[in-house]
């Protein structure tokens, strides 16, 4: 089976991803292929993001790999944090500082719709391919739950009553952005027999 690099440093986004891909693929962490690099995200969409991220790693290692970029958009701050999402407080990238910083800025704003937007882009054979998930919900006022990561203790997707930091890992694939994105990664890998 061929290996896949995944190109991330985050240990939540892997853990998700493997849960997804059961043992269909095998998918190799940055840390895991011996690349010790933190990857820019200098653009302005997750588009150009992923595609940056995934094509640093080609290029460097020439194995077939794919990353991802993940926003929140929320619609009464004009899709803000989006792109920013990771630095919405800053270059230290704090989850629970970009949380504050966020239901601060929805304080006394009653329209509280956001969405989850991941995309994918896999490089096979120096070709890109490029995917995505979103997940609307609701922005809630305070934090609820302990499991997941980034802004998952706010987020209630619709459909359901609980945060994502209060579901299971498995409860959160039914309804996120990253398992709708990943759906499509697999079927492309197994139309084009990549597995
Ligand atoms: P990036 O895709 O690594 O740039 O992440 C963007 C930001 O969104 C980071 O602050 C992440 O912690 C957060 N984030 C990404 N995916 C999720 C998710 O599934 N739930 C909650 N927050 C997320």
């Amino acid at each position: 089976m061929d290996k896949l690099i995944f190109a991330t440093n985050n240990l939540n986004k892997v853990i998700e991803i493997r849960s997804l891909l059961n043992d269909r693929f095998k998918i190799l962490s940055l840390a895991e292929a011996g690349i010790h690099i933190d990857i820019p995200e200098p653009f302005d969409t997750l588009e150009k993001n992923a595609i940056e991220k995934c094509e640093v790693i080609y290029h460097l290692k020439k194995i077939n790999c794919f990353a991802e970029d993940t926003g929140l958009e929320v619609v009464a701050l004009n899709g803000e944090p989006g792109v920013k999402s990771a630095r919405y407080d800053g270059d230290k990238k704090n989850p629970e500082k970009n949380i504050d910083k966020l239901l601060n800025n929805l304080k006394g704003i009653s329209h509280r719709n956001a969405q989850f937007k991941t995309v994918i882009c896999l490089i096979v054979n120096g070709k890109h391919n490029i995917f995505d998930g979103t997940c609307k919900g609701i922005i809630i006022d305070k934090r609820k739950g302990n499991g997941g990561f980034g802004y998952d203790a706010i987020f209630v997707p619709d459909g359901a009553t609980k945060t994502f930091a209060e579901m299971t890992l498995q409860e959160k694939n039914k309804y996120s952005h990253r398992q709708k994105a990943t759906e499509k990664l697999i079927a492309f890998l197994e139309k084009n027999k990549i597995s």
